[in-house]
């Protein structure tokens, strides 16, 4: 329904990596779709196609001001001939961000409520009250985790194990949805590390599990690289991005691949993954959200 670009799967090469005998390939999902992209590609496909499916005009969904599921949702919509509506946590900044420009630019119209009330989203009350105000909307929760994104990466994960060869999936985590579809879709013989880039992202193992069947075992969560919590940048992250992209030409996001990169490679330094392991890293998009000269993220 949203135009997929199929993305490349190049090797990178390390003096740390032969050192350790490891393979680190890198799924660059990032490159899926110049906007609805990355991993939002996937958890948005079976929303638009339901929502189009029973012929709604409108769809609504929530995010913080750098959401990647904001910008992707106001893509997608712009694409789709969807009219779509962002509620977004906390009050408005002029001029708008990078993200919100955007969503504006295809279409979007941003309303903004306290964090109190945005703690509320999911609760009946509080999207009773929103269909009062907006009228007949299909709704996507916060970052598009639901059952049909679930699915959806699952479907994902399916092909990455028929494509490609390899003992580990490495990738970042939110909400966990992705990951739990990815959990879902794959071959038991490979095992999944999920990094979080929230602080205090133990909680994540409990809700994965809710989203997957029980008989899956072969994944863990890393909450140890998060650089201080969600949307935290420090210099030495920031450092990371650039010399990651010099070394590899791997542009990396600020809030959630970078963690992940980071702690990918401090793991190979640490001799966690046995020689001769290959890991497949996800890339899984959210360049948007990287700060250029006249804005700051943090
Ligand atoms: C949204 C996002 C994630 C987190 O996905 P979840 O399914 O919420 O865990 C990871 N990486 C990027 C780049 C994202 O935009």
């Amino acid at each position: 329904m949203i135009n997929y670009t199929k993305t490349p799967i190049p090797e990178l090469k390390s003096h740390l990596f032969e050192q350790h005998g490891i393979r680190v390939l890198v799924k660059r999902e990032d490159l899926n779709h110049p906007f609805v992209s990355g991993n939002k590609w996937w958890k948005l496909k079976y929303n638009l196609e339901d929502a189009v499916r029973q012929s709604h005009d409108t769809l609504l969904t929530f995010g913080g001001a750098y959401s990647n599921h904001i910008f992707a949702t106001a893509a997608a919509g712009k694409e789709l001939g969807l009219k779509t509506i962002g509620i977004i946590r906390g009050e408005e900044t002029l001029p708008l961000n990078h993200t919100l420009a955007f969503a504006e630019s295809c279409g979007m119209k941003l309303h903004y409520i306290s964090r109190e009330a945005y703690r509320k989203k999911a609760e009946l009350d509080f999207i009773t009250q929103l269909r009062d105000q907006f009228g007949n909307l299909y709704l996507i929760p916060e970052g598009g985790t639901n059952e049909f994104a679930v699915k959806s990466c699952a479907e994902f994960a399916a092909q990455l194990n028929n494509d490609i060869d390899f003992d580990y999936l490495c990738l970042s985590i939110g909400t966990g949805g992705t990951m739990a579809g990815m959990i879902e879709g794959m071959n038991s013989s490979k095992k999944l590390i999920g990094f979080s880039s929230l602080k205090g992202g133990e909680f994540l193992v409990e809700e994965i599990r809710r989203m997957t069947s029980p008989e899956k075992t072969n994944w863990s969560v890393n909450s140890d690289y998060h650089f201080g919590g969600y949307g935290k940048a420090p210099s030495e992250l920031k450092n990371f991005i650039t010399e990651i992209n010099d070394i590899h030409q791997l542009p990396l996001d600020i809030v959630y691949t970078s963690k992940m990169f980071f702690g990918v490679l401090d793991l190979i330094t640490k001799g966690y993954f046995k020689k001769g392991s290959t890991l497949l890293v996800l890339h899984t998009g959210g360049l948007q959200g990287n700060p250029n000269e006249n804005e700051e993220n943090t």
